[in-house]
């Protein structure tokens, strides 16, 4: 059982997405993004709330619908060009992008996605729904009920996906669509994302949005996935301008280094005027992650939520990453009871 207080959601329907292979480092691999993952944490933590189905509209005021029939249908299409296994494209659209109105799935693929790592398997749409509706449900336990944070067991995860496209195992963004619906209740809401990469959908849907702030601390992309965005210049466009603000950190990066980028983020959050917090939480900070490159321990997780949670705002906690599956339970579990512990 967990030893927070924080209300937990899940929906059953989000393990049914099995891609089988991702295409990684020049040769394939087995998925790291396993079901395995989200059956550890609520392993660990005990029984979840039951998630509510909020339907297209608040995944609508992120996505453009093109985009999600697209995410809908691949893998049918997929299919029906008579390919076995996942849908996975070959092809992107870098030189001198243009709006092409394509039938080709592998065309389709390439316009909607920008890498390998991101298969559409048959149930893949399914999960992502869910998770988004996860997503949603412990937003409004916040926002509606008035709990002080909630734990969305997301999965499939969310922050590399943008606007129309999916990537870094992500399909749908679920922090940007409750970001939004955050937004829409009222609330002056910041994003802070803790995942050992960079959030490059969530800063990309907000790039232009002055009152939506994203902060972000991951491996600098010099070095790590996604490579081309999250570097520290990075700091939002036209009237966004200063609300994306990027902390990359080296490899090797431990606590104590850590903690003063951390510092950072949440003094930014405070010059905001922040009265929300979207905060999404990455576990691939661990120091055993098998794709990742910090030095954070077990025992470093309740003392970074516990400094968030010092900020006194309202928190939904949304899952991104995290791939030491053995440890990935005890971790969650960690940071719920550090953000839940009172100062
Ligand atoms: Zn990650």
């Amino acid at each position: 059982m967990n030893a927070s207080s924080i209300p937990i959601y899940f929906d059953a329907r989000q393990l049914a997405h099995q891609p089988l292979l991702e295409l990684h480092n020049g040769g394939w691999s087995p998925y790291a993004e396993k079901s395995t993952r989200a059956e550890a944490i609520l392993s660990q933590l005990g029984n979840a709330r039951a998630v509510s189905d909020f339907g297209m509209e608040p995944i609508l005021e992120v996505h453009d619908a093109s985009y999600v029939d697209f995410l809908r249908s691949a893998h049918d299409e997929w299919r029906a060009a008579g390919r076995e296994g996942d849908a996975i494209g070959y092809t992107w659209p870098v030189i001198r992008r243009r709006p092409v109105n394509l039938q080709r799935i592998d065309a389709r693929l390439g316009r909607y996605s920008f890498d390998a790592a991101t298969p559409i398997a048959k149930e893949t749409w399914s999960a992502a729904y869910w998770s988004a509706q996860t997503a949603l449900s412990a937003l409004s336990t916040v926002i509606d009920q008035g709990s002080p944070a909630a734990f969305a067991l997301c999965r499939p995860p969310g922050h590399h996906s943008g606007k129309d496209y999916c990537g870094g195992y992500c399909y749908l963004n679920n922090a940007a669509i409750a970001a939004e619906r955050a937004r829409q209740s009222g609330y002056r809401v910041a994003i802070l994302d803790i995942d050992y990469h960079h959030g490059n959908g969530t800063q990309d849907i907000f790039y232009k949005d002055g009152a939506m702030l994203f902060v972000s601390i991951h491996a600098d992309p010099a070095t790590d996935y996604p490579f081309f965005w999250g570097h520290a210049d990075e700091r939002g466009e036209g009237e966004g301008k200063g609300a994306t603000v990027n902390l990359p950190l080296p490899r090797g990066t431990p606590l104590e280094g850590y903690l003063t980028a951390l510092d950072q983020a949440l003094e930014t959050i405070r010059a905001h005027s922040a009265e929300l917090i979207i905060l999404s939480f990455g576990a691939d900070t661990f120091e055993g992650d098998p794709i990742s490159h910090f030095q954070l321990r077990s025992e470093d997780y309740p003392v970074i939520a516990n400094r968030i949670s010092g900020l006194g705002l309202p928190t939904l906690i949304v899952m991104e990453g995290g791939y030491a599956v053995e440890e990935l339970g005890r971790n969650v579990d960690g940071f719920l009871s550090g953000f839940a512990k009172a100062d």
